[in-house]
């Protein structure tokens, strides 16, 4: 892994990956292993261990926004009806994900199903034909359901609370499996922060890891590297199997070239140039020539260089590019201690991974008596010192308690009482934190409708998608959050966005859909773009619709079926016409 140099001379490689996410990191592995020449070039930088923002400073100089300055890891966006957080850098979603990996569900592979306002979402691929590629993603990513019953990692009571709620409620709870180490070594016993053994194929950082201890910052990125995320696993392979990675690589240009292949231009951020405001379309661009071109920068990333480069991609289906687009019914809510003096339950949410357990609400689409949409509701978490600024909002309370703790100490210094043990009364200045141990974010997401269309504004990205026409869907996911809320004697409290009918969106999928037919879509089921032999898209961009559960999985099982294929397809002759 190394930063590129500026001025390198034109160079040529058998396959080109852009981005290092899920479907980046994926086919990096896959085709590097194979014996193929891969060169994988991601905009962002690399985060070693120990190295996640997490003083005030360097988190306000962790977004990306390079004509800023800004070369970090959260790039956010806004757009007409939602907002949306993606991630920068090597190994993309996965450094700030919440390390969910769940499956499809197999039949939310819906097939030629009527959207609202004209169009049908269609999935070329079922669930039989991913579930070998799932098994391979999970082994790999160390999937491991959150061990609740070892006494280690016992002390997280929101776990406990959701599946009590679900009890309640009659519906199916479930320990998803994570991609977190919590043993150091498979089939050993699980405990908090051990180190990690290091797999045959070593570690991309040349760093040691530990195994998870509870902190909750998860979505911040993980400082003790017990998060398999990819750089860790499928990224460390590839290096390992030749694959050449570089980082603070941005793609700008791809242009198929005559006779094949393809030419793809980038820029170089320097590190030497972070921090400053930067001309950056005035940056030097280098171009690399490939047979293959791998096209994994995200929704948001190859959407968008598809749309720029239009014109240069001959026979690209302009008819779908854009569509399908939905945010995978994203929809954040809170839990917080009732209003009153009841004790609500505690659920101490920023001990744990962020996601440790989720509750599956039903569909049309599953046979039984379920009505509507379906998705999954799972408990969130937050950083131990966000539980500090949680507890800050009760300002009556500590206005109180400061008031009390001076009056007691100004008496015992004035008229020199014996007792000089303040112990109690800082204790009762800390209060008991009840606000903080009763508050729990609700992450929600299912089957939205992808009526959404990607395009440019000017020359910058456009999305056009609203909750409207999903509005049942978002209904009927708060009403089980009421639920569940009402269940746990909690309070139930929308994210204030959702007043204006927004969402925030970490889900973002579509833009370059797959379909049966080359007039439907950009790609076929192997994510090999129609009319253009060669180019392949392996991100969340090919998804036709919600993944209904938490993508990465679905992804990342996407991309290791397109390479299975591709390498069997060595010469090509099997390309979509
Ligand atoms: C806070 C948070 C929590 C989440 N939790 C979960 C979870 O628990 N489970 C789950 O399944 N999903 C989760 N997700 C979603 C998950 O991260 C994404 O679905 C997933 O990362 C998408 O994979 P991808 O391969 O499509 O793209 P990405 O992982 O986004 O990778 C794209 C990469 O391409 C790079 N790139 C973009 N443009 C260019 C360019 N022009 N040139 C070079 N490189 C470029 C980007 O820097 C990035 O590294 C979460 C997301 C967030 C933000
Ligand atoms: S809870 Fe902390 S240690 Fe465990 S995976 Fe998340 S960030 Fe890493």
């Amino acid at each position: 892994m190394r930063s590129a140099q500026p001025a390198r001379p034109a160079e040529h490689a058998d396959t080109v990956v852009v981005g290092s996410g899920f479907g980046g990191s994926v086919a990096a592995h896959r085709l590097a292993a194979a014996g193929r020449e891969v060169v994988v070039l991601e905009r962002g930088r690399a985060y070693p261990p120990g190295t996640f923002p997490r003083t005030p400073r360097e988190v306000s100089r962790a977004f990306w926004d390079p004509s800023e300055g800004l070369h970090g890891m959260f790039d956010v966006w806004t757009f007409r009806g939602f907002d949306s957080l993606v991630s920068s850098g090597l190994g993309g979603g996965s450094l700030i994900y919440a390390n969910v990996l769940l499956r499809k569900d197999e039949r939310w592979f819906v097939h030629e199903d009527p959207l609202p306002r004209g169009g049908y979402e269609d999935w070329p691929v079922t669930r039989a034909e991913l579930d070998p590629h799932y098994d391979a993603v999970e082994r790999m990513l160390g999937a491991t359901p959150y061990p609740v019953a070892h006494p280690a990692f016992a002390g997280t009571p929101k776990t406990e609370a959701m599946r009590r709620a679900a009890a309640d409620l009659g519906l199916d709870w479930q320990l998803p499996p994570l991609a977190v180490t919590f043993a150091p070594r498979p089939g050993a016993e699980p405990g908090l922060g051990l180190p990690i053994a290091e797999p045959a194929f070593g570690n991309i950082h040349g760093l040691p890891r530990r195994t998870c201890r509870l902190c909750g910052e998860c979505d911040i990125g993980c400082n003790d590297g017990a998060k398999n995320s990819l750089d860790h696993t499928y990224l460390s392979a590839a290096q390992a199997d030749g694959a050449d990675i570089r980082t603070r690589c941005e793609v700008r240009t791809i242009r198929r070239r005559d006779g094949g292949g393809y030419e793809v231009g980038y820029v170089v951020h320097d590190p030497a140039i972070e921090g400053r405001r930067t001309a950056t379309r005035e940056l030097p661009e280098h171009t690399i020539t490939c047979d293959r071109l791998v096209l994994a920068a995200g929704t948001y990333g190859t959407t968008y260089l598809l749309l720029r480069n239009r014109e240069t991609l001959p026979g690209l289906n302009l008819r779908a590019l854009g569509t399908r687009f939905c945010g995978n019914g994203d929809l954040l809510t809170f839990l917080l201690p009732p209003d009153d003096d009841r004790t609500g339950t505690v659920f101490d949410a920023s001990r744990g991974p962020v996601i440790t357990s989720a509750i599956r609400v039903g569909d049309a689409r599953d046979g039984g008596d379920a009505t509507g949409r379906g998705g999954y509701i799972e408990d969130g978490g937050y950083p131990g010192f966000a539980a500090w600024l949680v507890d800050s909002t009760d300002m009556t309370g500590r206005l109180f308690r400061t008031g009390e703790f001076l009056a007691r100490w100004l008496l015992g210094w004035l008229l020199g009482w014996a007792d000089t043990s303040l112990s109690r009364e800082v204790a009762r200045l800390i209060g008991n934190g009840t606000l903080a141990a009763g508050a729990l974010p609700l992450l929600g997401m299912g089957r939205d409708v992808p009526d959404g269309v990607m395009g440019l504004r000017g020359n910058r990205l456009d999305v056009n998608w609203t909750t409207a026409t999903s509005a049942e869907y978002f209904a009927r996911t708060r009403e089980v959050m009421h639920g569940i809320a009402e269940t746990l004697g909690s309070r139930y409290v929308d994210n204030p966005m959702w007043f204006f009918r927004r969402v925030v969106t970490v889900h973002p999928l579509g833009g370059a859909p797959m379909s049966h037919r080359s007039g439907d879509g950009v790609c076929d089921g192997y994510g090999r773009v129609w009319n253009l032999p060669g180019l392949s898209i392996a991100d969340g961009a090919v998804l036709p619709g919600p993944v209904g559960a938490n993508p990465s999985l679905t992804i990342a099982a996407l991309a290791d079926r397109m390479c299975t294929r591709m390498l069997e397809d060595r010469d090509g002759a099997g390309e979509p016409g």
